[in-house]
């Protein structure tokens, strides 16, 4: 087995933990009061916090900090009584005259359910640069959450809190345990030693090897924790890796060897400060160990492109602070595969000339996911190679929606219809949004005033993006003429997946083909507000693409439209060549 440097306890893991909910039968009193105090709105992140302190995840912290917590915290990672504690935990909002010293206000998520009460003992204001640079090292806004503090309210709250429901999930309800529950279950396996793994990536087979021989060196039971509340902008979401997650401790290790259970942390990014607050957070789970690898919780690069923080400071501080915690590391350097060998080695003993190989998280997502190839076996295992091609189709099964503007009888529909029939053939489902036809079912009644306009083209638009959302093409074709509104439906739609179509025919041409006869009428005077005549059309400034009608069939601008979506990758192009014409072959005498 590897000869692991795992460090050594001082202390029994799992110290008394904090329990805020109020008791069952107090809490319709309590509720009742609650509804008569002014609330507060949390944001996402102060629901996780405030989950993992109700249920004592944030022990021996039992509420939002007050000024000494907070100012100790920042400058020595600890809290005002000496205890660790690396990261800040606060409330913070926006001063208001309703927040008065000593009163009650009711905490309550976006929704307005009601969580908590807390009772205001403090209200201290906090500074951004200080807190960025102590907690985070740095004043860059290429930090997340740097970026994410400013959008914070310049107060700071604390005071008694009351918990009267936890915040509800309902996903995976099995996996969502509290600390009390995980360490009830850990104390079921029978074994001292408890090895946690924290995660918010789905895991492949270098983290199986990882976590596997973490679990052998300390000969004990794998806590496999993965985080499901904030993670890092544009993370894999939770419900594609927990599945990863259940799909490989139900295969791949030995049944009493590891829980896996679900951490509903905000992270903060913060790496060395982060993983020590990892370790705090697991060791009231009931874990006496933490894998701490390269990058621990790392929030990528700077603005100048250098990483915010060393490769292993996080192994060092865990290795500083751990003993006094009761909590051991076991250090992971990078683990590299060798093909020639079909082994997982750290990077350290690696000759220098063998051949390695690995896949970063981009290239997961552009090389293979987005292309539609199956990642290999020495990557990760078939299950989740399936699952993450599922929740990450390739683009020619991603959803797109094609959005031609133009003014009446330009030649939208007739356009469409050619797509339509050029889409169908290469294997891709249309739903054509045709404004007249729209007109008659999920827009009946709408006119043409400016408003009424709106409101159809807003219509068109939620429905595009739902279908685009689903993984479906869509072709709207409706004269939206304001730009305002177009730009609106784009990013509703999402601006990637928006391909604006200008038919661009000249009002003349319109006039002369005149479909509809409408164009006379309006001239007449016996149609109010007709697009081009006595309303406005504002014409596309950068469309992705630009129609001529007049010199180009409608079939030859459909070519024009499929040829950008060959190029963009969301038709395939044809794999095989086409099947030449059937030649009987010449009969050939044999000798
Ligand atoms: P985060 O550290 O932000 O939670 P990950 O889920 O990628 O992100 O990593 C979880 C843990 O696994 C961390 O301790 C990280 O350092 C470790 N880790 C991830 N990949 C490797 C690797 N290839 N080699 C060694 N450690 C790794
Ligand atoms: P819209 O949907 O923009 O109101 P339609 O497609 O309903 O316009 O009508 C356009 C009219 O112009 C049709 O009668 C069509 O046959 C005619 N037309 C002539 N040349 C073209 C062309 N190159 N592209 C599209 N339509 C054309």
């Amino acid at each position: 087995m590897s000869n692991l440097n795992v460090s050594s306890l001082i202390t029994p893991y799992g110290g008394q933990l904090v329990d805020l909910l109020v008791a069952p039968e107090a809490r319709e009193a309590q509720h009742a009061y609650a509804n008569r105090l002014p609330s507060i709105q949390l944001s996402e992140r102060s629901v996780c916090d405030l989950e993992l302190l109700a249920t004592g995840g944030f022990s021996p912290l039992s509420r939002f900090m007050d000024r000494a917590d907070y100012v100790r915290v920042l400058a020595d990672l600890r809290l005002a009584n000496g205890q660790i504690f690396p990261i800040p935990i606060t409330l913070p909002v926006a001063p208001s005259p309703t927040l008065k010293l000593d009163t009650d206000v009711a905490l309550r998520n976006a929704k307005n359910d009601l969580l908590a009460i807390l009772t205001i003992e403090e209200i201290y204001e906090w500074d951004l640069n200080e807190a960025a640079q102590q907690v985070f090292g740095t004043l860059d806004p290429r930090h997340p959450l740097v970026a994410e503090m400013h959008r914070w309210g310049r107060v700071n709250l604390s005071g008694r809190l009351q918990v009267l429901v936890l915040p509800a999930h309902h996903d995976f309800r099995p996996l969502r345990l509290t600390p009390a529950q995980v360490r009830t279950r850990l104390a079921e396996y029978g074994r001292e030693n408890v090895v946690a793994f924290q995660t918010r990536n789905p895991l492949h087979r270098v983290h199986e090897e990882l976590t596997k021989r973490a679990t052998e060196a300390v000969d004990g039971v794998l806590l496999l924790h993965p985080v499901v509340g904030l993670t890092k902008p544009g993370d894999v979401d939770h419900f594609t890796r927990v599945r990863t997650y259940e799909a490989l401790a139900n295969r791949y290790y030995a049944p009493g060897r590891i829980l896996l259970a679900l951490l509903p942390l905000a992270m903060r990014m913060a790496g060395p400060r982060e993983a020590l607050w990892h370790a705090v957070i697991r060791r009231n789970f009931g874990a006496n160990h933490l894998i701490v690898g390269r990058d621990h919780a790392s929030p990528g690069n700077d603005s100048t492109g250098q990483p915010f923080y060393g490769p292993y400071d996080a192994q060092d501080l865990v290795a500083q602070y751990g003993p006094e915690l009761g909590m051991g590391m076991v250090p992971f350097r990078e683990l590299v595969y060798l093909p020639e060998e079909d082994r997982y080695e750290e990077s350290d003993k690696v000759p220098a000339q063998a051949k390695t190989a690995s896949i970063s998280g981009t290239q997961v997502r552009t090389k293979y996911l987005s292309a539609g190839r199956q990642l290999p076996e020495w990557f990760t295992r078939p299950e989740v190679a399936e699952i993450l091609a599922e929740s990450y189709p390739p683009r020619h099964r991603q959803g797109v929606c094609v959005w031609l503007t133009g003014l009446s009888g330009a030649g939208k529909s007739t356009t469409a219809e050619a797509l339509v029939e050029l889409l169908l053939e290469r294997g891709r489902q249309v739903t054509l949004l045709d404004g007249d036809v729209v007109r008659t079912h999920l827009s009946k009644g709408l006119g043409f005033s400016a408003e009424d306009r709106d409101i159809n083209i807003r219509r068109i638009g939620f429905v595009a993006s739902e279908i685009v959302r689903h993984g479906g093409v869509t072709i709207a074709a409706a004269v939206s003429p304001y730009r305002a509104t177009r730009d609106e439906v784009r990013r509703m739609v999402d601006t990637e997946r928006f391909v604006e179509v200008f038919v661009d025919t000249p009002l003349e041409v319109c006039e002369a083909r005149d479909v509809k006869g409408m164009y006379a009428k309006a001239r007449r005077g016996e149609i109010k507000g007709f697009t081009g005549i006595d309303d406005p059309y504002e014409a596309p400034l950068q469309p992705e693409l630009r129609l001529s009608t007049v010199g180009a069939t409608p079939r030859d601008n459909a070519e024009l439209i499929l040829n950008f979506l060959l190029e963009a990758g969301f038709v395939r192009t044809p794999a095989v060549a086409p099947i030449p014409a059937v030649v009987t072959p010449k009969l050939v005498p044999a000798n």
